[in-house]
């Protein structure tokens, strides 16, 4: 996919923000720091459209980017600091009920885990929680570079089962240094958008 156009075109907090252009929209979850915004950036060829690294107690936001006018990214908050306040922690809840529970124009979410460690047990949520709304998921094991390749299917093997995958759904090992698994991506995004 040649991505011409990337733009963000609002930082959301509430449902009335959202943009109502009808256009498809696929969503990205995942633990802060797992590598999301490095995903989304290797995508699109773009160094940091995506904030990588986001701290912990900003606002958080629904960021939607526009891509090649014709679909959105729809970067939701990171989930799984510890230090989160109560209050914070419920306020994503919220919004992720919020969106994933009635958007109409949303066809798949890619959630990325970290290829080199079992899936945690707020992993193990956010994809009952997508499941739960009948969503595809296709699951991006990301940081694919940081292990051998010797290792890698048993590390694949161990995704799927913690996560306890639906055979419909998709694991795919990737890495943003190597861009491994980006063609990938796109033809799975692809029949979504
Ligand atoms: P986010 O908080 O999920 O958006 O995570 P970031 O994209 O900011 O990445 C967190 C850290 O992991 C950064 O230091 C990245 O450079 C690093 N990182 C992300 N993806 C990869 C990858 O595929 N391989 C390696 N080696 N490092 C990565």
């Amino acid at each position: 996919m040649k991505v011409t156009e990337a733009e963000i075109v609002i930082s959301a907090v509430s449902k009335k923000q959202y943009p109502n252009e009808g256009i498809p929209e696929i969503a990205l979850a995942g633990r802060s720091n797992v590598g999301k915004s490095s995903f989304i950036n290797k995508l699109i060829n773009r160094k940091s459209l995506a904030r990588t690294s986001s701290k912990p107690g900003k606002t958080q936001t629904l960021n939607f980017y526009k891509i090649n006018e014709s679909f959105f990214f729809v970067d939701v908050p990171g989930y799984g600091y510890a230090k989160v306040s109560k209050k914070e922690r419920e306020k994503w809840g919220t919004m992720m009920e919020e969106y994933f529970q009635s958007r109409e124009t949303l066809k798949a979410v890619v959630l990325i885990t970290d290829i080199r460690h079992e899936p945690t047990k707020d992993d193990i949520q956010m994809y009952d929680f997508l499941k739960y709304y009948e969503l595809p998921v296709m699951v991006v094991a990301t940081k694919l570079d940081k292990v051998p390749k010797s290792k890698r299917p048993k590390h694949i093997k161990r995704t799927k089962q913690t996560l306890q995958m639906e055979t419909d759904d998709v694991l795919l090992p990737f890495s943003s240094e190597t861009g491994e698994g980006k063609d990938e991506a796109w033809r799975y995004i692809k029949q979504y958008i």
